[in-house]
């Protein structure tokens, strides 16, 4: 297919964006069309970039990847002869904003320490590149608002590494919630929760790189089954935390419960931690019931409800989430988890801490609609 055919054959969707018609033809942020793939540049090869999403990229349809930002060359040689990664798409934190200059690279993906989302997200907004932020989108409301706003300026696309948002089972429970399979959601509970034993040193304990413990790290899987869950934003929150391991947990939250409530009495309650094992949503309705177990891990998932058990094939939720990003990209299809989905989070988070500095008060929630909470 050549240029002149290939612009024949785009139509204009609703929301503007251009409909390819074809996998293999990519709309670059600058507008340009090449033949290839959008190309995705993961920013820190930590465990999840080595282990999850670089091997879900190479099963992915829409999106490849195109290079790699990282602050160690030894990892940089490992990945350039892995992933046959060509030395021209190869960044390091101080020379990452040569990147704007690489047509190779379509997305940026930001998975580093909590602290540190906010100030790559911006940079490559500022570079003219699309944005996936890791969950947690940062570590407060103010860095999110500055992520947002720098990718609107940009005039490029945010999301979220939030890979259940593309997971069927948890698509199936959005489902089930929208057309009211078992009437009305009455109550909603979800945890999300590992022992964590390892270096006392490790980023994910120290507040200053986390932002915060467990409700950082998994506390925001299980507010977001919560919403999901009961297809609303909350309207209150009042929390707890504890501790049996002081020692260990000197800079971070190692247990937090809470308790949400919903427009028109629905109540949920969560709990996360870095000290015990928990991985379930239930949801109770006027009609019947669902449940997930396992709910948040990489898969398969484990689902049943009050008439069955809900089965899907496995497949990776990685490659699912960045399909779907990609494909958001190119053919304006909903994008599944959008910085707003990401700030809202944050809104939560930060009321949760405060109704623990408070004593467990009930603090309100003024959210708005909206951010695909049951989107298909
Ligand atoms: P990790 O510790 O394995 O990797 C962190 C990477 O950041 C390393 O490559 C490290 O070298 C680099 N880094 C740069 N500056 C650093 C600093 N000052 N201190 C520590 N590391 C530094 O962590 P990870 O598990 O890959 O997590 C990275 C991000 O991905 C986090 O935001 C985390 O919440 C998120 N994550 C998401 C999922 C998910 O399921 N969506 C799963 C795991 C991690």
């Amino acid at each position: 297919m050549d240029r002149r055919n290939f612009t024949g054959k785009m139509a204009l969707g609703a929301s503007g964006a251009l409909m390819a018609p074809h996998l293999s033809w990519a709309c670059a942020p600058n507008g340009n069309t090449a033949q290839r793939k959008l190309g995705v540049a993961l920013v820190g090869l930590g465990s999840y970039s080595t282990y999850q999403l670089a091997p879900a990229l190479e099963q992915t349809q829409w999106c490849r990847l195109a290079g790699i930002v990282t602050g160690t060359p030894s990892k940089a040689a490992k990945w350039r002869e892995q992933y046959g990664i060509d030395p021209s798409h190869i960044y390091n934190y101080e020379n990452f904003d040569a990147i704007a200059q690489d047509d190779s690279i379509d997305i940026v993906y930001v998975v580093l320490p909590n602290s540190m989302h906010a100030e790559f997200a911006i940079r490559a907004a500022k570079a003219g590149k699309h944005v996936i932020c890791e969950k947690p989108m940062a570590v407060s409301v103010a860095e999110c608002d500055a992520i947002i706003a720098a990718c609107e300026t940009a005039g490029v696309k945010l999301s979220v590494g939030y890979r259940l948002q593309s997971e069927p089972y948890t698509r199936e429970i959005k489902r089930l919630v929208r057309e009211k399979t078992f009437g009305d959601v009455l109550f909603i509970s979800a945890d999300a929760a590992y022992v964590s034993r390892g270096n006392p040193d490790q980023w994910r304990l120290n507040r200053e790189l986390s932002g915060g413990g467990a409700l950082l790290n998994m506390g925001v899987y299980s507010i977001q089954s919560c919403i999901y869950s009961c297809g609303k934003n909350p309207i209150g929150v009042s929390a707890q935390e504890f501790s049996t391991r002081p020692e260990y947990f000197k800079d971070t939250d190692e247990t937090i419960t809470a308790q949400f409530t919903f427009p028109g009495g629905v109540v949920g309650q969560m709990m996360t931690s870095h000290n015990a094992n928990a991985n379930r949503l239930y949801g109770s309705c006027t009609s019947g019931w669902f449940e997930l177990q396992p709910a948040n891990n990489y898969g398969p998932l484990s689902g049943r409800t009050s008439e069955g058990p809900i089965e899907f094939p496995h497949e990776s939720q990685q490659k699912l989430q960045m399909d779907d990003f990609a494909r958001h990209i190119l053919e304006g299809t909903p994008n599944r988890a959008p910085g707003e989905m990401g700030r809202r989070d944050m809104v939560i988070v930060e009321a949760i801490y405060r109704s623990i500095r408070e004593g467990g008060r009930q603090i309100a929630l003024d959210l708005p609609e909206g951010y695909g909470i049951l989107q298909e």
